[in-house]
């Protein structure tokens, strides 16, 4: 069958961002999602609507459709205080250029990139680190199957037999 909103699909994928390899897949350790429920990026999706089991694909993602373009405001100077552990502020970690793991206000882990070490603050990127790139996805399409009604209840996908993973 063809991938289609509400299909489960396994794919394998390289992915490389101006020439350069980022991270990949393979038949080992595929790539599985549940299409039109937002789970991946949209031009990831949309550009495999319509491809069966066996295919290989070759597609271009533009930022806008891949992890957005590079939000200004999600640079922001951060109190050196955020870097205390054990009420100590972790300076080996402060060095331009380091990802650092934080958390926001609901808890929710995400990395930002620091750019700048000042005295009291440092200054971070919370962008996703692929925002603002042009994202190049090149694989093959492993399997095609219609989800399950529990699937589509739940918003993901069950493994075999329909088990929670
Ligand atoms: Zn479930």
């Amino acid at each position: 069958m063809k991938i289609e909103k509400h299909t489960v699909v396994t794919v394998t994928y390289s992915l490389e961002v101006d020439g350069e390899f980022v991270e990949k897949t393979d038949k080992e350790n595929p790539l599985t999602f549940l299409a039109g429920v937002g789970m991946m990026i949209p031009g990831f999706e949309q550009q495999l609507v319509g491809k069966e089991t066996g295919d290989a694909y070759d597609i271009t993602v533009l930022p806008e459709d891949g992890y957005g373009t590079t939000d200004p405001e999600a640079i922001i100077d951060l109190p050196k205080d955020v870097f205390k552990v054990d009420g100590q502020v972790q300076d080996d970690m402060l060095v331009e250029g380091n990802v650092v793991p934080l958390q926001d206000q609901n808890g929710t882990p995400f990395q930002g990139v620091i750019l700048e070490v000042g005295e009291d603050t440092v200054k971070v990127d919370m962008n996703h680190q692929l925002a603002g790139k042009t994202l190049h996805f090149k694989g093959e399409v492993l399997e095609v199957r219609k989800a399950t009604k529990e699937e589509l209840d739940h918003g993901h996908v069950h493994g075999p037999g329909g088990h929670h993973h």
